[in-house]
């Protein structure tokens, strides 16, 4: 990459660690970031270095200016790409920056749940964290706890373990409620499709068969299943 200038008339250099030079105007500094050294105390002429690349610092910098920032959607860049340009914008608290990064991070769920729950953690980004987590739910618990750093893989343990508990509730309230009186064949592919993960218990598919099984008399399997799923407290929750 060639070096780099937004605007006419820079009055501040930065280069990459792979030795890019970007020329940036202090003002945009002061307005859109809050956290690089106060640009007053740079000599006239001084090169400062930065840790990050120049991948990640030109899309970083463009959020700087107005009229670069409508370009610079990020809607298709590379998960390990948007993961360096969020964690720059996050340092350097270039905010626009911050909002556009959380975005396409939630969009990228489900794929990448892993990266983005170690990332949402680290930043304490509590709504990316509980969207990470849920779509965590449909990975196989033990691959979930061995990825993990052990600090979140504990309290992912016991978010699990609620959804388990619920999961196991939903498919035996049929047997308890209905004993005697239903002995439908759909009820029992239900129980059956409700045994395959934790998250069959939020499926609108499932839902809706439910619905369909018995009804929407009060205190029905489908409200059990509704109200108990929608309680669940989000993952965030169990670090409190
Ligand atoms: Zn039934």
């Amino acid at each position: 990459m060639t070096d780099v200038s937004f605007a006419a008339n820079p009055d501040i250099t930065f280069r990459s660690s792979d030795g890019v030079l970007f020329h940036i105007h202090k003002i945009h500094l002061q307005v859109e970031a809050g956290g690089f050294a106060p640009t007053e105390f740079h000599a006239p002429g001084e090169v400062v270095s930065l840790t990050e690349d120049s991948a990640t610092l030109n899309i970083l910098f463009k959020f700087l200016y107005p009229a670069c920032r409508a370009a610079n959607s990020l809607e298709s860049i590379d998960p390990g790409l948007l993961e360096t340009v969020a964690e720059a914008a996050e340092k350097y608290e270039v905010y626009t920056a911050m909002d556009v990064c959380y975005a396409r991070l939630g969009e990228a769920l489900p794929a990448e749940a892993y990266r983005i729950m170690i990332f949402a953690y680290k930043h304490e980004n509590h709504e990316l964290l509980d969207k990470a987590a849920v779509a965590l739910l449909a990975h196989p618990f033990e691959e979930v706890m061995k990825k993990l750093p052990r600090d979140l893989a504990v309290h992912w343990a016991l978010y699990y373990d609620t959804w388990s508990r619920l999961q196991r509730k939903a498919c035996t309230w049929h047997a308890t409620e209905y004993k005697w009186r239903c002995k439908s064949s759909q009820c029992v592919n239900i129980m059956r499709d409700m045994g395959e993960d934790v998250l069959v218990v939020m499926s609108a598919e499932l839902i809706a068969k439910l619905t369909e099984a018995h009804g929407n008399k009060g205190g029905s399997w489908t409200d059990y299943v509704k109200k108990k799923s929608e309680n669940i407290p989000k993952f965030s929750s169990f670090f409190k």
